[in-house]
């Protein structure tokens, strides 16, 4: 064969290779059916989609048993990359991904980047991530035990609340990591985190808070795994009660009550997994 078909034959393999890893943590996650090699073709005109290489099918089963690690730093690599997609790659300095364990069973989602997850590259690093990082270990758990994340892994400029738009393009690596994670509860800290997770943006947070609200991922074996999200107030906001006669403790109160249900509502499901069929 000669070398520029067979340079050819390379490149469409490796993008087919990408496209099925965008599939793969794209909404809903759902891999397309495989084509099957000799199947009629339905008698329908327009496009038909191109046949998929072998390599593809190979590589998906094998993904199959990948770690979630191995699945997180795909994402990251492979198909965050150097993200373009929004007009926040023009002002962000790094993309902020995620952090901590893998295989967390409780994963923390918040809003998005500040000023110094920016410069820093990981989120929670701030007046709030101190904040955060109170809570955890007051729950005996550190960083590492636990996932943190954001819906959206760039700065909106002045720390402005996100655009619809930015939303709708970002979280799809928010439930990307989530489904490789697979925990057994989330964690949504403030509204936007409650709304995008739950899908009840009618509800407000005070009314999700103490809610049985979840999050379905796929179970990989064709089903669906329910994941409760358990909502409470955003590390900003029960700094910006610090000002007011004793908002901070009663909110923070709250807070405490709603992490120690969310450590309750893992190991509860932690006995469920343990118990005999
Ligand atoms: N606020 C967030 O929502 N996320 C961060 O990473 C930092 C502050």
């Amino acid at each position: 064969m000669h070398p520029r078909t067979l340079a050819r034959q390379f490149a469409a393999t490796l993008a087919e290779l990408r496209e099925t890893w965008e599939v793969q943590y794209w909404p809903g996650g759902k891999l397309p059916t495989p084509v099957q090699q000799n199947a009629p073709q339905p008698a329908e005109t327009g496009p038909q989609p191109a046949p998929r290489l072998p390599v593809v099918d190979e590589i998906r089963t094998q993904a199959k048993a990948w770690t979630p690690a191995m699945k997180l730093d795909y994402l990251r690599e492979r198909n965050i990359g150097d993200c373009q997609r929004c007009g926040l790659a023009r002002t962000r300095s790094k993309i902020v991904f995620g952090v901590g364990n893998p295989e967390a069973k409780i994963v923390f989602v918040g809003e998005a980047p500040g000023a110094d997850e920016d410069r820093q590259g990981e989120p929670f690093v701030g007046r709030a991530g101190a904040k955060l990082t109170a809570w955890i270990i007051a729950l005996g758990l550190t960083r590492d035990d636990v996932y943190i994340a954001n819906v959206l892994k760039c700065r909106p400029p002045g720390n402005r609340d996100p655009k619809p738009e930015e939303v709708d393009k970002c979280s799809p690596f928010l439930r990307a990591q989530i489904r490789a994670i697979a925990p057994r509860v989330i964690v949504a800290l403030g509204t936007h985190a409650a709304m995008l997770l739950s899908g009840r943006e009618e509800m407000t947070l005070a009314a999700m808070r103490g809610a049985e609200l979840s999050y379905d991922v796929e179970d990989g074996a064709g089903g669906t795994r329910r994941i409760p999200i358990v909502v409470t107030d955003h590390p900003a906001f029960v700094l910006r009660q610090e000002g007011t006669e004793g908002g901070a403790l009663s909110t923070e109160r709250l807070v405490m009550q709603d992490l120690r249900r969310a450590l309750e509502l893992t190991q509860a499901r932690d006995d469920d997994a343990r118990a005999p069929e």
